[in-house]
């Protein structure tokens, strides 16, 4: 890409900041967020989400909404990779496990705030290309993996905050066994075509486990083998 077209991208980027900023204050009653952490609007600034599209598809890059990454898999909305990066509430020295690494940018976002972000990814191909996106653009503080985010990372746990990017029915056991205590757990919940809703899960220094609804939401299933 020429200096031009990157400073394009980056005007059309500050651009897609300003709209999630004015999402993000529409929300605040449902989100209880009036406003992004600042290290958050930083990573949407740094982040360069046309790295991490399908060739061809740069001109939409910045757009505010989910588009197709192929195996009938989205790169979800910015917004809503804002939303859920500022709901995870992590801090510098933070490890965090992502499932469902789909295009690699929420995990890219992750990586700009926190020491060590591990991603799971179902479909091979989709992980693989996300890997290779996140190596050309300079992240060596993220591991992926080809697996099933449902039974988290075991080897890596436990970790401070988990972000899961697919909508399931309900929390799946092992992500809460591998939070640790005062830790945060972010996932859309409900049904593959129904409604879905974003939820906040907390783990409190004691253990005990509560959570919060946030925002009605759309994603792609959680499923148990590859698509
Ligand atoms: N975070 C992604 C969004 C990807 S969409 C991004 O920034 O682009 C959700 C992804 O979750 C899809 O790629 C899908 O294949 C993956 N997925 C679905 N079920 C999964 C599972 N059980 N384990 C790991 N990944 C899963």
């Amino acid at each position: 890409m020429n200096a031009e077209a990157v400073d394009e991208m980056s005007v059309r980027r500050e651009r897609m900041i300003a709209e999630i900023e004015q999402l993000v204050r529409e929300t605040r009653r449902e989100t209880g967020r009036a406003a992004l952490d600042v290290r958050v609007i930083a990573a949407l600034r740094k982040v360069e989400r046309h790295r991490f599209l399908p060739p061809g598809f740069s001109a939409q890059a910045y757009d505010n909404r989910p588009l197709a990454i192929g195996a009938g898999q989205t790169i979800s909305q910015p917004f809503i990779v804002a939303l859920m990066t500022d709901l995870l509430n992590v801090a510098p020295g933070d490890k965090v496990l992502e499932v469902g690494t789909g295009s690699g940018y929420q995990a890219a976002v992750l990586a700009e705030i926190v020491r060590a972000v591990f991603s799971i990814e179902i479909i091979e191909p989709l992980g693989r290309e996300a890997a290779l996106a996140l190596a050309a653009a300079g992240y060596r503080n993220v591991q992926t993996r080809i697996g099933d985010g449902y039974t988290g990372w075991p080897d890596e746990a436990p970790f401070d905050g988990i972000i899961v990017t697919a909508a399931a029915p309900y929390v799946p056991q092992p992500l809460i066994d591998q939070l640790k205590n005062g830790g945060r757990l972010v996932i859309p919940l409900g049904e593959p075509q129904g409604v879905q809703s974003l939820f906040v899960i907390d783990k409190d220094v004691r253990g005990t486990v509560t959570r919060r609804k946030v925002l009605d939401v759309r994603f792609v299933p959680l499923t148990r083998r590859p698509g």
